[in-house]
């Protein structure tokens, strides 16, 4: 039995972590950095631990302080949150290892889904489709280009072991696919460590749709639902909503199916994101995240599950909570605004110290934050701020609340995103549902 949670992580996940594990009578752990003594998630904590005097990513990274620190405290389980360490097999497996719970997927399903090139071949496996491309990472540039001339231009070159848009290059025509190669390579190389890279074809307008899917130890597998992150900026996730506007009830299932199979297939547990492009009604399999997402509230708000206590829940051996045919639970709507500390024209990080903070409030309202008045925001990690969920009944009153909320959501000393969502939210084409990944390319605030 699970009764002592070290969150190996920071920001507002930390703390909504640790909110799960209250309301559950559970004990919590916060680790931190030197630059993260006065964060919220180590004043709501019942323990803290500093793991590092090192004001940067190095603490949370660093495996040995945060086992060290969960055998001082008396934690039996380890909760990952997103980003550091929550897609590294080996850390899993070390946590497990040291007689800890990973709360999470096993090391295995990490591994095999965690390598882009792998988890489509798993995919295809499966019987999911994906798109046209390699058969795993290309050899060579001449490699490269038979792939591309067989599949057509435009392509993508990803890297196997990606993520945040890195090493991610378009080629438009064969000219320009030596360079690109080139320097996805060199990119993978400098972020991940490992410089392979697999094709895929590069489609023009599509929708990013993904589904959020959990296993449990009793063999079940379910599905609840999709996000719809097609706002983005750089390929990096700005709005994400559920329902989907572009999705009939019959592609939703055919879609929900397609991602429990690959769920079923590597035998997955715990929570997990199914990503897929979504074109001409037809989806293609893009990508698996083995871990909790930052929009994860927005399928809360839509099926009413706690998805932190269910990983609690799931990771302790315990069944799923989540009643029969979940599909048919989808309830109103939601979205998800990213406020960011940057500039919202140049998108240049705007770390600093918060001198006003005032929350909305209302019906429909739900903001995740660790940020409050005079908190400081350091410059060592990612720019989120906050994250403004709104819930509506439908698509149309969920706007005409994020409208609203935005409005008074006051946050001074440091620039936000949130005058970008403002005006997102006035664009005719937002509010017909009628876009693609490429919106941002096209808008002007
Ligand atoms: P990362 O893991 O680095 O975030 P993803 O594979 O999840 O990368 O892709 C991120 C985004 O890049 C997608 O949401 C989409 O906007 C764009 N993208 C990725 N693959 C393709 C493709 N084959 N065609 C068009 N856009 C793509």
């Amino acid at each position: 039995m699970i009764s002592k949670v070290l969150i190996a992580n920071r920001g507002e996940i930390a703390l909504r972590v640790i909110l799960a594990c209250k309301e559950m009578g559970l004990k919590t752990v916060a680790v931190h950095s030197l630059a993260d003594r006065d964060a919220l998630h180590v004043r709501y904590a019942d323990d803290d631990v500093c793991i590092g005097p090192a004001p940067s990513k190095q603490s949370y990274l660093s495996i040995s302080s945060i086992i060290a620190a969960a055998e001082i405290t008396g934690a039996d389980a380890i909760h990952p949150g997103y980003g550091f360490l929550a897609e590294n097999p080996h850390f899993a497996e070390i946590v497990g290892e040291c007689g800890l719970t990973f709360i999470g997927p096993s090391p295995e399903a990490i591994r095999l889904m965690g390598n882009k090139a792998q988890a489509r071949e798993q995919a295809k496996n499966a019987g999911v489709p994906i798109l046209p491309g390699s058969d795993g990472p290309v050899q060579s540039v001449e490699d490269a280009q038979e792939v591309a001339r067989t599949i057509g231009y435009p392509v993508i070159l990803k890297a196997s072991a990606g993520g945040g848009g890195r090493g991610m290059r378009i080629v438009g025509a064969e000219a320009d696919l030596e360079t690109a190669y080139m320097t996805a390579r060199n990119e993978a190389e400098r972020a991940f460590g490992v410089a392979d890279v697999y094709i895929e074809k590069y489609l023009e307008r599509p929708r990013h749709i993904e589904i959020q899917v959990f296993g449990d130890t009793h063999g079940r597998i379910v599905a609840l639902g999709e996000r719809d992150c097609s706002v983005q900026r750089r390929h990096q996730k700005l709005i994400e909503e559920s329902p989907s506007p572009a999705l009939t009830p019959e592609l939703r299932r055919e879609m929900s199916e397609a991602a429990v199979k690959l769920c079923r297939a590597v035998n997955y547990v715990n929570a997990g994101t199914i990503e897929f492009l979504f074109q001409d009604n037809r989806f293609y399999f893009m990508e698996m995240n083995t871990r909790i997402q930052v929009e994860h509230p927005v399928t809360e708000e839509v099926t009413g599950v706690d998805l932190v206590k269910e990983q609690l829940r799931v990771a302790d051996g315990k069944p799923l909570t989540v009643p029969e045919k979940s599909d048919f639970l989808l309830r109103g709507h939601a979205m998800e605004f990213r406020v960011n500390a940057e500039d919202p024209v140049t998108f240049a990080p705007s770390p600093g110290k918060i001198r006003e903070f005032h929350l909305p409030g209302g019906p429909g309202v739900r903001v995740d934050t660790a940020a409050y008045r005079d908190y400081v925001i350091p410059p060592h990690y990612d720019s989120l701020v906050a994250k403004l969920v709104i819930r509506g009944k439908d698509r149309m009153e969920t706007i005409a609340r994020a409208r609203r909320a935005l409005d008074s959501f006051v946050v001074e000393g440091i620039k936000t995103t949130i005058p970008l969502h403002r005006a997102i939210l006035d664009d005719p084409r937002f509010v017909s549902g009628d876009f693609s990944t490429r919106f941002m390319e096209q808008f002007r605030s």
